[in-house]
């Protein structure tokens, strides 16, 4: 149908008084049905006495239908994020080769590609980060109702006699899943069953959650008879920092390590191996121990964010990409040994938020592109740059509190207004 402007208007108030809902303007294309909600919010906002217009909002380079029908319901424009570059970053590993990479980072943290652009510098002059990566699988833990310990052994024997039938239905909602395992955990009468799948180029999420529907739904409900209670009961774990994604990995498992000479320690990151060795000490593990944190690490989480914001990967996942070791060994010659340690790093170069347009440029320049001769290179590819963009920020902020610049970087790189004096 076609948005007149009078109709906009109309619309638009409707749902800025709650008598029409953001979803109902199916009969519109996105672009107007955007731009309908972009007014109503105007007017919600007059309604309570605040001159509010959404120019910026409705400023977007992507396609409205695309990004309506599979990212964003309810979409109504863009919320945009600055972009830069770090590197030249050596990257080594099985994926990549030996390449040297410019990597893109999405981020409204002044400081931090200066942060990571220090850290790649660091790399690329003491030979590249060498990244190793294990292709560990996506994960979905249905949780399941028995009526006891006789019922929950029942189950338990079904699946183990029904090995085979459980990864045929799997296996067969799409060309790329692979079962890879099946751990049972029991809890009183809950019965959890992770299942672990490979996904190719895919992160995996929406295929796992496919196949494990599929498979409670057409075997294990109608043939044992228990009641499944939740698709995903958490001990996946999904979207959250978990013990169990540490101890086994979930998606990549990622080792990205380097061995800086003296000089480029004291000339790129301003530092000694002696002095990180007792930051590393102090802060990532005595600091992270007495805090029960997860993260025995200075900043995984800020280039992840910008890497997946950057790229298109699900930036819910930095919650567990977050989680990880960051380790640091004195040398021959005044040297260091550093390495980040990462067991949980879900990644793509396919789904999801991949597919959008500056997403797109974004793997390009990375050479993140799918083979279809070669599935899953491209998503470990991912993962090593990744990995070494991770090593990156944590050579420049582990170096920063060793030379107390991380007040002084942020004061000067971060702050719109300088802070004035007295
Ligand atoms: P997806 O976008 O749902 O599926 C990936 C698709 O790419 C599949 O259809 C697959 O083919 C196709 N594909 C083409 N080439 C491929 C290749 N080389 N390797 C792998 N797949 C290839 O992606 P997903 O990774 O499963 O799920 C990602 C999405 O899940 C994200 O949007 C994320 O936000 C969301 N998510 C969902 C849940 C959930 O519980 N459902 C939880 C967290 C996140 P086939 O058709 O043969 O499979």
């Amino acid at each position: 149908m076609e948005l007149t402007e009078q109709l906009r208007e109309e619309l638009a108030q409707e749902i800025a008084e709650g008598q029409r809902a953001l979803y109902q303007l199916s009969e519109f294309s996105a672009a107007d049905a955007a731009a309908v909600r972009r007014r109503a919010m105007e007017k919600f906002s007059q309604a309570r006495g605040t001159d509010l217009v959404l120019d910026a909002t409705g400023h977007y380079s992507f396609d409205a239908e695309k990004a309506a029908t599979q990212h964003c319901e309810n979409f109504a424009g863009v919320a945009q994020v600055p972009q830069g570059y770090v590197g030249p970053l050596r990257v080594r590993g099985e994926a990549v080769g030996d390449e040297l990479l410019f990597v893109p980072l999405a981020t409204t943290e002044g400081a931090l590609l200066a942060s990571v652009n220090r850290g790649a510098r660091a790399i690329t002059k003491s030979g590249g980060a060498l990244v190793m990566v294990e292709d560990v699988g996506m994960t979905r833990a249905p949780a399941f109702k028995t009526s006891g310990i006789e019922q929950t052994k029942e189950l338990l024997a079904w699946l183990d006699a029904n090995q085979d039938r459980v990864r045929k239905e799997a296996e067969g909602t799409s060309r790329f899943l692979r079962l890879e395992e099946i751990i049972p955990r029991t809890l009183g009468t809950t019965v959890l069953l992770r299942f672990r799948f490979t996904s190719g180029d895919a992160m995996g999420m929406n295929m796992a959650t496919i196949a494990c529907d599929r498979v409670v739904n057409n075997l294990i409900q109608p043939e044992t008879g228990v009641q499944c209670i939740a698709l995903s009961g958490n001990f996946c774990t999904d979207k959250k920092a978990s013990s169990v994604n540490w101890q086994l990995g979930r998606g990549k498992r990622v080792i990205a390590e380097v061995v800086l000479p003296q000089e480029v320690l004291s000339n790129t990151l301003k530092t000694r191996a002696d002095k990180l060795v007792e930051v590393q000490l102090r802060k990532n593990l005595h600091g992270s121990i007495a805090a029960g944190s997860m993260g025995f690490n200075a900043q995984f989480a800020n280039a992840l964010a910008a890497l997946f914001l950057s790229t298109g990967q699900d930036l819910a996942h930095v919650v567990e990409g977050a989680m990880g070791l960051t380790h640091f060994e004195e040398r021959p010659d005044g040297a260091v040994y550093a390495s980040v340690y990462m067991p949980d790093l879900p990644v793509a170069a396919v789904g999801g938020g991949t597919g959008l347009a500056t997403q797109r440029e974004a793997l390009e320049l990375l050479g993140v592109v799918v083979d279809p001769d070669r599935p899953g290179i491209a998503a470990r590819r991912m993962a090593e740059i990744a990995g070494a963009t991770v090593l990156a920020g944590e050579l420049s902020l582990m170096s920063a509190f060793t030379s107390s610049d991380l007040a002084r970087a942020h004061e000067r790189l971060g702050r719109a207004q300088k802070p004035t004096a007295g």
